[in-house]
């Protein structure tokens, strides 16, 4: 017997009724009720009255292979039919979890080769921040404890990975950890850097870790935390200058890096990791959203063998998640992973849509409005200004990143904001057509909103 769709009316009632939203204000939610997704194919989604968008975010940073694959609902089903369930505590595992393991083996930097299973980008974070702390405790460096960041970075929501980022609001809500945790600036030439050359940027910015480092001592600091590339903190690429001199930097003062690649890792980039695009060999290296391509809830941390061998030989590592390695979303991701391999969808990144989307994306750069346009592979962001020769800024109550967003969905197309940025992150099948469509219909929005 087929379902009769509920109503918009219906749905959006029974929503503003019982379901608690993350990352929105109830208020405006009560005024205005939800927007309904029902269905995706590809790069479009449809909400419940049938209107149709091109999806520029992949969700969230995350349907890296388009919505709507047969395949993985295939295998998940015979996983569940198979094994729905079982953990890989107390010296348990499943051949589905190992397999994985093995096969994230195979495409991390060189040298991450133990992975420890999560359920998304925030309990990732949470793990890497306990493994660094527990690494220099065995290595007889207890105080070795804070963690640096950097100021605008998103790293989760649990109470550690917003302790870990660099939101302000998010500081505030819940008071998130303040002992352990340090914020510096990051390599946001646009915001931080306007004048002077991006290389003598890059080298200002990585100076900003090691001044932190020398003011806390290096003896109290454990790791650095950061993206590739910033992504939902303002889709930031570093300098060419930032990511040599960072890295020469943790290891003269003995601090773990430790690269966050919850949007950069699986293809984003045009590689299978960012660390890759930049030459970054991580301590630990963590992934989510892409992994499975958001089909299924998993997150991962690659630790390197130097770090396991430390660990492991420290007796029990007492951490985990019920759901760590769970078999359905690790089956969910040796299936997205098959089709990223089978179908060359990183090299059709690296070699075809990111060149593409990246040429659309640098015809803003002379747009009136826009500061910057700036990205790598298939991320991009237009920092939208009132004078981008002043650099002068719009007044915040105009919301004019918002406005362009809200318009987008006017105009079927989904972009996101924050601050005065508009960010993309379209699936990574995007074709060169539906690049030029999103970017036309983006330019579109921000003439009528500015
Ligand atoms: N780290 C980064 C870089 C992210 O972008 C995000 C989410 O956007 C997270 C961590 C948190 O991931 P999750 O929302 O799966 O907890």
């Amino acid at each position: 017997m087929t379902k009769t769709p509920a109503s918009t009316a219906a749905l959006q009632l029974a929503d503003k009724k019982h379901h608690a939203h993350p990352f929105t204000d109830p208020k405006a939610l009560a005024e205005n009720g939800s927007r309904i997704i029902s269905r995706g194919k590809g790069v479009e989604i449809w909400d419940n009255d049938g209107n149709k968008y091109l999806d520029g975010m992949a969700g969230l940073w995350c349907v890296n292979i388009g919505y709507g694959r047969n395949e993985i609902a295939e295998r998940v089903k015979s996983q569940i039919e198979e094994l729905c369930y079982y953990n890989s505590f107390f010296m348990s595992a499943t051949p589905t979890q190992i397999e994985l393991a093995e096969t994230i083996s195979s495409l991390t930097p060189e040298g991450l080769n133990h992975i420890f299973f999560g359920t998304s980008g925030s309990d990732a974070n949470d793990t890497a921040s306990r493994l660094v702390r527990h690494y220099w405790d065995l290595k007889g460096k207890p105080t070795k404890k804070t963690i640096i960041s950097l100021i605008h970075a998103y790293h989760g929501s649990t109470i550690t990975g917003a302790s870990l980022g660099g939101w302000p609001a998010m500081h505030k809500m819940g008071s998130t950890l303040q002992a352990g945790y340090t914020h510096i600036m990051p390599p946001y030439w646009f915001e931080f850097g306007r004048n002077q050359s991006k290389e003598d940027f890059g080298l200002k910015a990585a100076q900003a870790l090691e001044d932190a480092i020398l003011l806390a001592g290096a003896d109290n600091i454990a790791a650095f935390i950061a993206e590739p590339v910033m992504g939902a903190g303002g889709v930031i690429p570093a300098p060419d200058t930032y990511w040599p001199m960072v890295q020469e930097i943790c290891k003269k003062h003995d601090v773990l890096l430790i690269a966050d690649e919850v949007i950069t890792g699986f293809g984003r980039t045009g590689e299978w990791f960012g660390s890759f695009t930049y030459n970054i060999k991580p301590d630990i290296l963590n992934m989510a959203k892409g992994l499975s391509s958001g089909y299924a809830p998993i997150s991962a941390t690659a630790v390197s063998d130097d770090m396991y061998a430390v660990l492991s030989a420290g007796g029990e590592i007492s951490h985990g998640f019920t759901y760590s390695g769970h078999p359905v979303c690790c089956a969910a991701a040796l299936e997205n992973i098959r089709i990223m391999k089978d179908e060359k969808i990183v090299e059709y990144v690296r070699d075809v849509a990111g060149p593409h989307f990246q040429n659309k994306l640098q015809e803003f750069a002379d747009h009136p409005l826009v500061g910057e346009a700036r990205g790598v592979g298939l991320l991009g962001a237009l920092e939208l200004v009132r004078d981008p020769k002043q650099g002068e800024k719009f007044a915040p109550e105009k919301r004019v990143a918002i406005r362009c967003v809200e318009k987008g969905f006017e105009n079927g197309i989904i972009m996101r904001a924050i601050r005065e940025v508009l960010e993309f992150s379209p699936p990574l099948i995007i074709t060169t057509q539906e690049i030029d469509l999103l970017f036309d219909r983006a330019r579109y929005c921000i003439d009528e909103v500015a």
